[in-house]
């Protein structure tokens, strides 16, 4: 297969972990004899710094040419000035508009040998293995907001219509049917209007896929059952709000923020991914970022941009191989034991593709 993939490293450890995510991309068009080209192009911080823009035209203009965009991280001390006009994460969320990306992916999974890194007892996070989707670009993030008076009030609006619900649910299931089968809906059904029309909605979309089971949990009986009974979670659908603090709420079970990928989509197979991590400016430049969430998106983008899911098995695979063998970033490392650098952690990788 040729496919083109635009590179955005970004900042801090950005440029770092996505050029392990790009070797890693390149040994498995090796491996599996598929044509894969790379272009590099700004975004964030060091886009502000050479253009001024966070997100420049000709950036946009590289991604529509391209079947999928790898990204490292946005950010950091130099442009973290909340009153600055243009700051980097505009860059994030301008991408993600302009291409109509709806549904933010995160798989969490617990890897035993990580067990001792999650704040949770072991035998709690046996066998946790959830995907999150999160609707992206509607919800109260996006509503209509305002201060009122003397700035003595202020509203948000949470508005959702049918289709925006459908889409995301529909991205739910599909991916449901794939896993273990099971869907849960978070919703606050009891006492938002927008939220009885999500679970109405999700109810009918489910029609369509009778193989998986829905389940719907209000928002705040949820972040009791993920730290509860995690491992009985396989799909969980959520609004954009819910969905970004119950997945935050989530990832801390993986033990470190570095183990974790992300994919953005919308209904064709055009997509984002990235780590869920930021640019982590603190260990920059040291050799020290762990890679594994970078390449498992790397891993994500084979899945549903390309739809090599050997492949991206066997990137899964290769990553889980590298924690088995005891190889050890700083971040995943025991408290007394010693780590290897990010290259390191890379090349074993690397090997078990
Ligand atoms: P962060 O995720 O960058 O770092 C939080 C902590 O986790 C730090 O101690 C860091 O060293 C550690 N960490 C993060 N990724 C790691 C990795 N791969 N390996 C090892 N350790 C890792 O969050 P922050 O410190 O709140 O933010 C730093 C900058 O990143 C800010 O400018 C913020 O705006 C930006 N940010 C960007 C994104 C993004 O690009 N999607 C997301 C979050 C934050």
């Amino acid at each position: 297969m040729n496919a083109k993939i635009l590179v955005l490293p970004g900042d801090g450890i950005g440029p770092e972990v996505i050029a392990k995510s790009v070797a890693v991309l390149e040994k498995v068009a090796a491996k599996f004899g598929h044509n894969f080209s790379f272009e590099e192009a700004l975004m964030g911080g060091i886009a502000i710094d050479k253009t001024g823009n966070p997100l420049p035209e000709e950036t946009l203009r590289q991604a529509e040419q391209t079947d999928a965009i790898l990204l490292g991280a946005v950010g950091g001390p130099k442009w973290d000035n909340p009153t600055a006009p243009v700051r980097p994460e505009q860059g994030l969320l301008g991408i993600r508009r302009h291409f109509g990306l709806f549904a933010n992916l995160r798989p969490v999974k617990v890897y035993p040998v990580l067990a001792e890194h999650a704040p949770l007892r072991r035998e709690l996070l046996e066998g946790v293995d959830m995907l999150f989707v999160r609707e992206l670009t509607g919800g109260i993030y996006f509503g209509s907001r305002q201060e009122q008076g003397d700035g003595d009030s202020a509203y948000d609006t949470m508005l959702y219509s049918t289709d925006e619900v459908k889409r995301v649910a529909d991205v739910a299931f599909r991916a449901a049917q794939g896993r273990r089968k099971k869907v849960t809906s978070i919703d606050k059904a009891n006492v938002l209007a927008a939220m009885r029309l999500w679970r109405r909605t999700v109810v009918e979309v489910h029609e369509d896929y009778s193989d998986v089971a829905l389940e719907h949990l209000l928002v705040d009986a949820a972040t009791m059952h993920l730290l509860t009974r995690p491992s009985s979670f396989d799909v969980i659908v959520a609004g954009n709000m819910f969905g970004d603090i119950l997945s935050d709420e989530a990832s801390v079970l993986a033990g470190s923020l570095g183990m974790l990928p992300s994919a953005s989509l919308r209904s064709d197979t055009f997509g984002l991914y990235e780590p869920i991590h930021g640019s982590a400016p603190d260990i920059a430049g040291q050799g020290k970022a762990n890679p594994t969430g970078t390449i498992l998106s790397a891993a994500l983008l084979l899945r549903y941009s390309l739809q090599l899911e050997d492949e991206a098995q066997a990137v899964e695979q290769a990553v889980e191989q590298t924690l088995a063998d005891g190889a050890r970033t700083a971040d995943i490392a025991p408290k007394s034991g010693s780590y290897i650098s990010t290259d390191e952690f890379a090349d074993t990788v690397l090997s078990h593709i």
